[in-house]
């Protein structure tokens, strides 16, 4: 097994932003420590780029776009190229999911079991279904020839989060690169390293020089700079509504780019009194503090029936018990650190607002968890809330914390306005094990993504994404693909 201490004293990390097919200076002179969250080290230093970088790094796309040299390939060729990357994520996968844990904080043994595997089966799939996608040919006419075609758009921008970094990096380049496109990518401030270090296995993998490219910077700077830019054709963007919101403006500002938002969820898990509760209440607990709370998708409200909230709750408390945080770096870690002290302190603060608004702690804290050996480190320990009423502040802001609201309802019609209650629709859980309850609430319930008695579960070939505040981008599948093309007519007259 691995010693992933001693792995971490060796680890190599890129100095450098990625472009054109090596490594480049960036023209930004700041210098940014990334800090590793799990103790407060200097994990290393990285020059954040400007608005000249995101130009050079624009214009190289296009370039590589404009000759053709990736767009140009028969769809068989890219797809044997997106393979073999999946082939060196998967060799190289100790290295990036290390490099994963030690920038964000997760479990390094999470990184690579769960992150890694997503990714490398992500980039393989896309590379699978490249020349498994027919233009149409609608019966026009006798005398007509008419030909439905997607193009690639162009140049991609893609800016993401931290708390799945190469996930959310996976899910944006491979439909992209597959349709032909070139990108230019923007990983989130804390986690350059390993979106360096995917797309270097890339360009290994024989993905032509420009087509991918990394600029790592501030979002107010590099980000803003792509969503502003006139020779951007798309924006696909995972992170915050507010975020979100800038990147739709910034188009509207511009060239009027498409922006596709994935942005955050508020998702209730519904228990009906019928249901497994043990196995309700334990995953709804388990999908609230998993990767420390900081996922889109966390059912971090659960809307419970009160006939059988003492169960579920003995169930949920057992739960959390069982993951409490560890050093990251430990192969047993059910949860890491936070992915920074400032976030720790936004948790920290939620919880504060919530006692004060009258919820009370059954689990957890409102203060910080100390793992022994890493006093510096930024861990809290699984929250649960009991007392939480629709409206209150932490029913309705998204936390990104491992704390899970407790909402107690009277029936099914009240469980389905509690849940449709925020600006979020990302994803929803229902419990049940009545058929027709189960439809009623699933189709009742405003969210992208229903799960029927299970959480998070789903593959590559289904679409993830939300609706209202959780905006309208889908990530995952075949239809991600077409997130990045352009439809083409073309009528012949024979
Ligand atoms: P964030 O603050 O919105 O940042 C996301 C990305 O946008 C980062 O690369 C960030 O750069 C950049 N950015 C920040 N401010 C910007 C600006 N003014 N203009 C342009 N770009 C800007 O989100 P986060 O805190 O990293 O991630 C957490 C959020 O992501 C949560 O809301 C979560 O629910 C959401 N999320 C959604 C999904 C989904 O699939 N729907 C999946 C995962 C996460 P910096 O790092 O430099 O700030
Ligand atoms: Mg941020």
């Amino acid at each position: 097994m691995t010693n992933w201490i001693e792995s971490a004293d060796s680890l190599v990390l890129p100095a450098k932003h990625l472009i054109d097919g090596g490594w480049v200076d960036a023209f930004g002179e700041e210098i940014f420590s990334v800090v590793a969250p799990r103790d407060g080290s200097v994990l290393g230093q990285i020059a954040l780029g400007n608005e000249r970088d995101v130009d050079r790094a624009v214009a190289t796309a296009r370039a590589a776009f404009e000759d053709r040299r990736w767009s140009g390939l028969r769809p068989a060729q890219r797809g044997a190229v997106l393979r073999r990357w999946a082939e060196l994520i998967q060799e190289n996968a100790a290295d990036l999911a290390l490099t994963i844990s030690l920038e964000m904080g997760k479990p390094v043994r999470e990184a690579l079991g769960v992150e890694l595997r997503a990714v490398a089966n992500c980039i393989r799939w896309y590379g699978e279904i490249a020349d498994k996608r027919p233009d149409e040919s609608p019966a026009a006419g006798d005398d007509v020839v008419a030909l439905i075609t997607r193009e690639p758009a162009g140049v991609v921008a893609a800016v993401v989060p931290w708390n799945f970094p190469l996930t959310m990096t996976a899910w944006k380049l491979g439909p992209s690169l597959v349709a032909g496109n070139s990108v230019v990518l923007k990983p989130a401030e804390q986690t350059p390293y390993s979106a360096l270090k995917l797309a270097e296995l890339a360009l290994q993998a024989g993905l032509p020089d420009g087509v991918l490219n990394v600029v790592p910077g501030r979002g107010h700077i590099v980000g803003k700079a792509l969503g502003l830019h006139h020779d951007v054709d798309i924006v696909t963007f995972t992170g915050s509504p507010e975020v979100g919101r800038a990147f739709l403006r910034y188009s509207g500002e511009s060239n009027g780019k498409r922006v596709w938002p994935e942005l955050g969820g508020k998702s209730a898990s519904i228990i009906l009194p019928d249901a497994d509760l043990e196995k309700a209440a334990r995953m709804t607990a388990w999908g609230s503090f998993y990767n420390q709370g900081e996922m889109c998708s966390a059912s971090s409200r659960m809307v419970v029936h009160r006939d059988v909230v003492d169960e579920v709750l003995e169930h949920a408390r057992a739960q959390a018990r069982e993951m409490a945080p560890a050093d990251p770096l430990d192969q047993d870690a059910p949860l890491g650190s936070l992915v920074s002290e400032a976030h720790l302190e936004r948790v920290l603060g939620h919880v504060r607002n919530a006692v004060a608004d009258g919820a009370e702690i059954v689990e957890g804290s409102t203060e910080r968890a100390v793992v022994d050996a890493h006093p510096g480190g930024s861990y809290i320990a699984p929250t649960i809330l009991t007392g939480v009423t629709p409206g209150m502040r932490i029913e309705q802001q998204e936390v990104f914390g491992p704390v899970l609201s407790v909402i107690t309802v009277d029936s099914e019609e009240e469980a389905i306005r509690v849940a449709n209650g925020t600006e979020y629709g990302l994803a929803a859980s229902v419990w049940t094990r009545d058929l027709g309850a189960a439809h009623r609430v699933s189709r009742a319930v405003k969210a992208g993504i229903v799960w029927v008695n299970c959480f998070e579960e789903g593959d590559m070939s289904v679409p993830f994404g939300g609706v209202k505040g959780s905006g309208f981008g889908r990530d995952k599948s075949a239809h991600a693909i077409d997130k990045f093309t352009d439809l083409k007519t073309t009528w012949i007259e024979l």
